[in-house]
């Protein structure tokens, strides 16, 4: 008979962030995909529903004085801040990660001096960064040079303008040295862009502290912020003079509502707006911080690393060895908040596993993907779900 239960249990119990679950609207599954769509904290509905009803409704054309609709980018830019490390005043909020990547790297390269002729961009990338990251290159008629993270110091040089990079692999939950990284970056004299979208909210990025240049990351995964909802944009205080966005639509304009027929950016933050931002979606993911209130980042991440160790022992107690293999690093420098287990019939095994309530996901071509959300995962939940993976396993 294994302990590994009991164990379980006696971690839920000195579990200082137990009670978080409440409120989130979870029912029995074990839900291990909060790195790809956060669960619904239980007071957004209403929330929205007020949103909808009366400050639409009701107030229509006043709300966007009245409910603070047309400052909720910069302001719930400064909600998230302190989950990234940012001071006030560096974040604003809308647009999807994939157009704040074209944001940042196109800005990052025209920051940079003239003469530097490469971007540098992370070869094993979720897809859209890869893809956008070409584009900007082609645009600004910079060559676009894929390189692994590690290969980045080797890669740097005097002709590198900038560098996109993943704080976390979305794949295999490798985390990335995102201060010695950047270091070696602006010792090169080029600038750093990171994509946050698999670290915001599961553990402390520290972008002041770490002299990041550009950052961008999603909303909707250890976030919370519902489907779809919009991304946010770093852009470091000592930057935002000369940050000259590719697409400067009314909304970063220093004096929108003057309508006149000649730019002129915005001070600050507000220069990385667009267009008009998507409300219902933004004041969701308003209330959706919520949740974060009184919650301490530091005490996340070590609940998040406590929960992929046990993950990991149970795994190897009840797995017949050999029969999966873990392609996230051991060590917890080198881990963000998921495991990633490779099979041969990962797909397969991932549809067993949803049917009988541990929701992970599959990632082509054979890897098994569990997020671990410290807010609402526990350690029952863990071990539950390594249970129910060795019999399917079997
Ligand atoms: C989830 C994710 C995205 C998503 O981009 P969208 O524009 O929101 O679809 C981008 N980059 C990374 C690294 C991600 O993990």
């Amino acid at each position: 008979m294994s302990e590994l239960p009991l164990l379980a249990r006696k971690l839920d119990e000195a579990d200082e962030l137990a009670s978080l679950r409440d409120r989130f609207v979870l029912d029995d599954v074990v839900y291990l995909d909060g790195n790809s769509l956060g669960a619904l904290p239980a007071h957004v509905p209403d929330r929205v529903a007020d949103v909808v009803r009366r400050q639409w409704g009701e107030l229509r054309i006043r709300s966007w004085e009245e409910s603070g609709w047309w400052t909720a980018p910069e302001r719930i830019g400064d909600r998230i801040a302190p989950l990234v490390g940012a001071a006030p005043g560096q974040i604003v909020v809308g647009d999807s990660t994939s157009v704040n990547v074209f944001k940042a790297v196109v800005a990052a390269i025209r920051m940079a001096d003239a003469g530097r002729d490469e971007l540098l961009v992370d070869a094993t990338t979720f897809p859209t960064d890869g893809y956008i990251a070409e584009s900007a290159a082609r645009l600004t008629g910079r060559t676009l040079r894929p390189v692994t993270p590690a290969e980045v110091p080797g890669a740097l040089g005097e002709r590198t303008a900038a560098v996109l990079l993943n704080h976390v692999d979305y794949r295999t939950g490798r985390l990335h040295d995102l201060p010695a990284l950047t270091a070696a970056v602006h010792a090169a004299g080029a600038l750093a862009v990171w994509d946050l979208c698999h670290s915001a909210g599961a553990l402390p990025v520290g972008l002041d502290e770490h002299g990041v240049d550009l950052a961008v990351g999603c909303t909707y995964k250890y976030l919370n912020g519902g489907p779809g909802s919009p991304a946010y944009l770093y852009v470091r205080k000592g930057l935002q003079d000369r940050f000259d966005s590719p697409l400067p639509g009314w909304n970063s304009h220093a004096e929108p509502f003057g309508m006149s027929a000649s730019y002129a950016p915005a001070p600050g933050a507000v220069r990385g707006r667009v267009g008009t931002p998507d409300i219902l979606s933004l004041l969701a993911l308003e209330a959706a911080l919520d949740v974060w209130d009184g919650v301490s980042v530091a005490v996340v991440r070590a609940k998040s690393l406590a929960l992929t160790d046990f993950f990991l022992r149970c795994v190897a107690e009840y797995t017949e060895p050999g029969r999966v293999e873990c392609v996230t690093p051991e060590r917890h420098t080198e881990r963000g908040s998921q495991i990633a287990l490779r099979c041969p019939d990962a797909g397969e095994v991932m549809k067993r596993l949803i049917s009988r309530g541990v929701v992970g996901d599959f990632r082509h071509p054979d890897v098994l993907r569990f997020g671990f959300t410290p807010l609402y995962v526990g350690f029952r939940d863990v071990e539950r779900a390594a249970r129910v993976l060795a019999e399917e396993l079997a």
